[in-house]
C-alpha cells in the first residue's frame, strides 16, 4: 500500500487555528468538522481501510465526545466519507437530525 505525500494532503495541511480539537492521541484526532459542524474522528495514518484495532479505537474516541455533546443514545455514526481524503473519518450525528 502506497502513502500519499503529506504535502498534497488538504487534512495534513489544515490549519490547526481554526479547527476546534475534542481529543487528540497519536492514532488518531476528534475534531468539529468544519462543513456539518458536528464531531468527527479521524484516523492519522493515510488509509481508507482500518485495522479492527483502529476501528474500536475509533469508536471509543468518537464516543467518549459524542456521548457528552447528544447524549449516551442520542447520536449514530454516519461512515459516508466526506471530507479528508486519503484519511478514514466517520462523523457523530444527532439521531433526529438536529446538531
Ligand atoms: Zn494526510
Ligand atoms: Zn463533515
Amino acid at each position: 500500500m502506497s502513502e500519499m505525500e503529506h504535502s498534497d494532503c488538504p487534512f495534513c495541511d489544515i490549519n490547526q487555528a481554526d479547527t476546534k480539537y475534542y481529543s487528540i492521541n497519536p492514532f488518531l484526532v476528534v475534531i468539529r468538522c468544519n462543513f456539518c459542524n458536528v464531531p468527527v474522528v479521524v484516523l492519522n495514518r493515510h488509509t481508507m481501510i482500518p485495522t479492527s484495532t483502529e476501528k474500536l479505537a475509533m469508536v471509543s474516541a468518537l464516543s467518549a465526545i459524542a456521548d457528552r455533546i447528544y447524549g449516551v443514545c442520542g447520536w449514530k455514526i454516519n461512515r459516508t466519507q466526506k471530507i479528508a481524503p486519503g484519511h478514514v473519518h466517520w462523523h457523530a450525528e444527532a439521531v433526529d437530525g438536529t446538531v
